[in-house]
């Protein structure tokens, strides 16, 4: 199946990559392997990957970056280069204390720890 071939690729492409890349960079990377991949078709199967929970998305500012680290997690980034880095602290809030005690349905937490990389702390 050419379609699910695809959603490998661009699922594999994700999880091999550890600098939680764009989507523009996905479809640059999956061109190497098919193509005549359309930007639209690496659009939708991440948003598949992601609505199936295979991969994450990162709001970053004002970009979507995806990352196949699926485990709970959070992340170091560099002010200067904007690198996100992977780190093993989790996001272990109570949501039913939050959902009980503010009426409110928490569905991500955003949070980044801001700092320099090691190629910009020299
Ligand atoms: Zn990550």
């Amino acid at each position: 199946m050419r379609y699910s071939y695809q959603r490998e690729l661009i699922k594999d492409i994700v999880r091999s990559s550890k600098t939680h890349p764009n989507a523009e960079w996905v479809f640059c990377e999956a061109k190497k392997k098919v193509e005549n991949i359309s930007l639209g078709t690496v659009y939708r199967n991440l948003k598949i990957l992601e609505n199936t929970g295979k991969i994450k998305s990162i709001h970053d500012d004002n970009q979507v970056r995806y990352d196949g680290n699926i485990e709970d997690h959070h992340h170091l980034k560099c002010v200067k280069c904007g690198a996100l880095i992977d780190t093993d602290i989790q996001s272990n809030f109570d949501r039913k204390k939050i959902m009980d005690d503010y009426d409110f349905e928490p569905n991500e937490v955003k949070f980044f720890i801001l700092g320099k990389c090691k190629k910009h702390t020299k």
